[in-house]
C-alpha cells in the first residue's frame, strides 16, 4: 500500500493544481498520487514552532526525551518540526501566533513534493486573541449573556477577517458544551447552562466564522467542542469522568451539536479529554460517527484535543499502548490527531496489519484536503503581513466587541437606584481598588498580553469617564488576589477610602492565559468553592466598614457566590470577562451612558454545596430543604436589572391546539417601558411539558428576543412555538411530541415571579424522528 509507483501518476500540470477544475476532482486527482503514509501525514498536526520553543525552555532535556518515547507533550523538538513540515509530513499545525511565522512554515510545506499547503489552526475563543494585537471579544459566556445572537455572528465574521489576514484558517471554537457545574475552569468558556442558548450562540458563531463559500478568503472553519459532556464532570475537575445517561446526553448535551451540523454545516468537531460512562471521548464510535455521521448527517472531520489518542493507554487505560490508541481511535471516526511523533508510523503499520482499513484514512485525508481546496489554500497558501495590520484591531471590529460588551454586563444588584450614578460629579471622590481593577484580567481565557494602548481597564475607563462628569478618581493597587492582598495592604486602602464618597471595588477571579502564576480559573484549573479566592472578602470587610456606598464590579469568567458581599453592596455589576473595551463599557453603564441589559446565562448559586443548581432542573430537585442552606439560588438564570421598568402583559397565543410538525404558534407579549428611561429588554419564553412519559425540566427556555423600547413606549413581541421547541425523546429515543397540554411562560428571568403564563395543548402524538 505504501509503495511509490503512485508517484509516478504525477505529470507537469497536475489537475489538482487547476484551480478551474472542482474541488472534488481536485481532491480525488490529488488522492491518486499520494501514498499510504502521504494520506496519513494529513492527519497529522503539530505545534507551532514559537510556541514549541517556549515549551522547551521550561523542560529539561531528560524530561523531553521521555516524552518523546512516549510521543506526547512536547513530541517533538522544535529543531525538527522544519524538517517534517518540508517532507511534507505535516498536514495541520495549531497555535501559530504571527502571520510571518505561518509564511514562514507554508514556505516550507511548499518545498514538499505534493506541495500540499498547511491548515492552520487556533484557539480564536473571543476574537484572535493568541495573535497579539487583534481584537478582543468579550468572553463566550459574556456573548451569552447579550442574548443578542446576530451580534455575536458579526462578531465571527470580524474574527474570521483577522484569522485569514494572519494565515489561519480553522478555529477551535465554538466550545458548545452545555455548562452544568461552574466548578469547571472553563465556565468562561462556554455559554452557559441552557441547551436552547448555546446551540443558538453556537450556530451564529459559526456562520459568523464559515460558509459555503470560501472565495473571498475571508471565511474560516469552525470547530465545535468538546464531544462530549466535558462540563459535568463527576467532581467539577477538567478531563475527569463524566456518569450522566443517555436520556441526560440526548436532552441537554447533545442538542447544541446537533443544530450545529444541521443549521449550520459546521465543517468540524473535537472530541473531548473525559469518557462517558466508561468510553473515553476519543473512542467513542457510537457518537462520532454512528450518531454525528450517520444518524445526524455530520459531514466535516474530527479532530483530537491536545494528546489525547495517547491518553486513551495513558490515562483511560483501555488500551496497552499508544498504538493500540490510535487503532481504537481512528477506528471509531477521528481524523487527525492533536500534537506528537510516532502518530504517522505507527497508524501506518496499522493499517498495513489490517488493524485499520485503508478506506478510513482515505475518508479523513479527504475530509481534510477538501476543506484545504475550499479555503483557496492551494492557489494562495500565504498573506501579506503588512495588510494583517489593516485587519486586526480594526475600528469596525472595535465597535462590535464594544457593542458586545455593553449587552453582556449584568446589573445583579442596584439598592435604592444607586446607579446610575450622576451625572454631575460636583468634584465627589470615587476610591477605586481591587485585584482586577486595573490590568488585562478582563480579557479572559486564551488571549496573549495585548498592547496596552488597545486595552481600556477599568480603572481606565472609569477614570476618563468619571472625570469628564466631574469625579475626582483615587486609586489604590490592592496587589492580586492572595499574597499580595496583605494586612498591610488592606490598612492602606482603608486609610486612603476614608476620604472618599463612594467606593468602587474590582473583584473576581482570573482566567489569563499568560499569568500561569496568578490564575485562579480557566483550563485545568478547576474551583472547589465559587466564592472570591485569596484575600478579596478580607478587603471588601473593610470597605464596608467604612459605611460608604460599595459599588462591586466582578470580572470572572464564572459566577460568583458570595450572597453577603452582594447583601452589604450597594450594587453589584456584573462584568464577567468584557474583553478589550470592558473598562469602557462598564464606566458606560456606571454612568448612565449606557443601561444595562444583560441577562444571566447561568444560574448564580449561593454555595458550591447546592450544586447542581440549573434552572432548568427536573421537578424533584428542590423539593426537599438543605438544613444550612436556602434551595433558591443567588440569583437566577435570565435575570439582569436595568434602569428602566418594564412591564409584561400576559402572553397570548394565535391558537390554542397545535396539530401536526409543521405547526407553530405565536405567542405575543406586550411589554411596556413604564419609566423614564429608554432602555432594552430580553424578552424570554419557557415551556412545560405538563404531563410526560418521562420526567421534564420545570421549564426550558424556547425563545427570546432583545428589544429596544423607549421610556413610556410598548412593544408587541412573538415569539414562535415549533414543534421542536416541545419535542422530547420517548422511551426509544425517538423525538416525538407527546399530547397533552404545554404551559408556556413569558417574562424576563426565569424566576417564577417574573413570569405569567398561559396553555396550549397538543391533541395527538408527533413524530419528529425515529430513533
Ligand atoms: C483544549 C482545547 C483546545 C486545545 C488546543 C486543549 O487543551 O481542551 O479546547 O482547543 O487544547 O489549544
Amino acid at each position: 500500500a505504501c509503495s511509490d509507483s503512485k508517484t509516478a501518476n504525477s505529470d507537469a500540470n497536475p489537475l489538482y493544481l487547476d484551480a478551474t477544475a472542482s474541488v472534488e476532482d481536485r481532491v480525488e486527482d490529488l488522492m491518486s498520487r499520494m501514498t499510504l503514509e502521504e494520506k496519513i501525514y494529513q492527519m497529522c498536526q503539530y505545534v507551532g514552532l514559537e510556541h514549541m520553543k517556549q515549551a522547551e525552555a521550561k523542560i529539561s532535556p531528560e524530561e523531553l526525551e521521555k516524552n518523546d518515547a512516549l510521543g506526547f507533550y512536547p513530541g517533538v523538538r522544535s529543531d525538527s518540526v522544519g524538517r517534517l513540515a518540508e517532507a511534507g509530513k505535516i498536514g495541520s499545525f495549531l497555535h501559530v501566533v504571527t502571520a510571518e511565522e505561518a509564511n514562514y512554515l507554508q514556505s516550507l510545506a511548499q518545498k514538499s513534493r505534493l506541495k500540499i499547503p498547511l491548515l492552520i489552526g487556533i484557539d480564536a475563543i473571543h476574537g484572535n486573541g493568541l495573535v497579539s494585537g487583534s481584537t478582543i471579544y468579550p468572553s463566550p459566556i459574556s456573548q451569552a449573556a447579550t442574548f443578542a445572537d446576530d451580534l455575536i455572528l458579526e462578531g465571527s465574521r470580524q474574527t474570521a477577517l483577522e484569522m485569514r489576514a494572519n494565515g489561519m484558517h480553522w478555529s477551535f471554537t465554538p466550545n458548545i458544551d452545555v455548562l452544568r457545574d461552574p466548578r469547571w475552569g472553563r465556565t468562561g468558556e462556554t455559554f452557559g447552562e441552557d441547551p436552547f442558548l448555546v446551540g443558538n450562540m453556537g450556530v451564529a458563531t459559526i456562520k459568523g466564522l464559515q460558509t459555503d463559500d470560501f472565495t473571498g478568503n475571508d471565511k474560516v472553519i469552525a470547530c465545535a467542542k468538546h464531544l462530549i459532556a466535558g462540563s459535568q464532570s463527576v467532581n467539577g475537575l477538567n478531563a475527569s469522568p463524566t456518569d450522566v445517561s443517555k436520556r441526560t446526553l440526548f436532552e441537554v448535551f447533545l442538542p447544541p451539536y446537533r443544530r450545529a451540523v444541521q443549521e449550520a454545516d459546521l465543517y468540524s468537531i473535537m472530541a473531548a479529554h473525559n469518557e462517558v460512562a466508561g468510553m473515553p471521548g476519543h473512542m467513542d464510535k457510537f457518537m462520532m460517527t454512528e450518531l454525528m455521521r450517520e444518524r445526524w448527517g455530520f459531514d466535516g472531520f474530527y479532530v483530537s484535543d491536545w494528546n489525547d489518542i495517547s491518553r486513551i493507554a495513558l490515562w483511560h487505560n483501555v488500551a496497552k499502548d499508544f498504538k493500540q490508541s490510535i487503532e481504537f481511535s481512528v477506528n471509531a471516526g477521528m481524523d487527525m490527531n492533536m500534537h506528537g511523533i510516532l502518530f504517522d508510523t505507527l497508524l501506518t503499520e496499522l493499517v498495513n496489519e489490517g488493524r485499520v482499513e485503508e478506506q478510513r484514512v482515505d475518508e479523513a485525508c479527504r475530509k481534510i484536503l477538501e476543506a484545504k481546496f475550499k479555503l483557496g489554500l492551494f492557489e494562495n497558501p500565504f498573506v501579506e503581513v503588512e495588510k494583517a495590520k489593516d485587519f486586526n484591531f480594526n475600528k469596525a471590529h472595535q465597535e462590535n466587541a464594544l457593542e458586545q460588551s455593553r449587552r453582556s454586563i449584568v446589573l445583579q444588584k442596584n439598592k435604592n437606584n444607586t446607579l446610575p450614578l450622576s451625572e454631575n460629579g460636583n468634584g465627589k471622590t470615587i476610591f477605586i481598588t481591587g485585584p482586577n481593577a486595573n490590568n488585562q484580567t478582563t480579557l479572559g481565557d486564551w488571549v496573549s498580553p495585548q498592547p496596552e494602548e488597545n486595552i481600556v481597564t477599568m480603572l481606565e475607563g472609569i477614570t476618563e469617564l468619571g472625570e469628564t462628569n466631574g469625579y475626582k478618581i483615587n486609586y489604590f493597587d490592592s496587589g492580586d488576589r492572595s499574597k499580595e492582598i496583605t494586612q498591610e495592604n488592606i490598612e492602606k486602602a482603608k486609610q486612603q477610602a476614608r476620604s472618599a464618597d463612594m467606593i468602587v471595588l474590582v473583584l473576581g477571579e482570573n482566567s489569563f492565559r499568560h499569568d500561569w502564576k496568578r490564575k485562579t480559573t480557566g483550563e485545568n484549573i478547576d474551583r472547589a468553592t465559587l466564592k472570591l479566592s485569596g484575600n478579596q472578602m478580607k478587603l471588601a470587610d473593610k470597605m464596608f466598614e467604612l459605611n460608604k456606598p460599595v459599588i462591586v464590579v466582578y470580572v470572572s469568567g464564572s459566577p460568583i457566590a458570595e450572597p453577603w458581599l452582594e447583601q452589604r453592596a450597594a450594587a453589584v455589576v456584573n462584568t464577567w470577562e468584557s474583553g478589550a473595551f470592558a473598562g469602557q463599557a462598564t464606566a458606560e453603564i456606571l454612568f448612565g451612558k449606557v443601561n444595562p441589559s444583560g441577562k444571566l446565562p447561568l444560574t448564580i448559586p449561593r454555595s458550591v454545596g447546592q450544586l447542581q443548581m440549573i434552572y432548568n432542573h427536573k421537578p424533584t430537585a428542590f423539593i426537599h430543604k438543605y438544613n444550612t442552606e436556602k434551595k433558591k439560588p443567588l440569583h437566577p438564570f435570565g435575570f439582569g436589572l436595568s434602569y428602566s421598568k418594564f412591564e409584561f402583559s400576559e402572553p397570548r397565543a394565535s391558537k390554542i391546539q397545535f396539530n401536526d410538525k409543521e405547526d407553530a404558534i405565536t405567542i405575543s407579549v406586550d411589554v411596556t417601558n413604564t419609566s423614564d428611561v429608554d432602555g432594552e429588554e430580553v424578552v424570554q419564553l419557557y415551556i412545560r411539558d405538563n404531563i410526560s412519559s418521562y420526567t421534564r425540566p420545570v421549564k426550558e427556555l424556547k425563545g427570546y428576543k432583545r428589544v429596544a423600547i423607549k421610556a413610556e413606549e410598548t412593544k408587541t413581541v412573538d415569539i414562535a412555538v415549533t414543534a421542536e421547541s416541545l419535542a422530547m425523546y420517548d422511551k426509544d429515543f425517538n423525538f416525538v411530541v407527546e399530547p397533552g397540554d404545554f404551559t408556556i411562560m413569558t417574562g424576563n428571568s426565569s424566576a417564577d415571579s417574573s413570569l405569567k403564563t398561559t396553555t396550549i395543548s397538543v391533541a395527538e402524538l408527533i413524530t419528529l424522528d425515529k430513533a
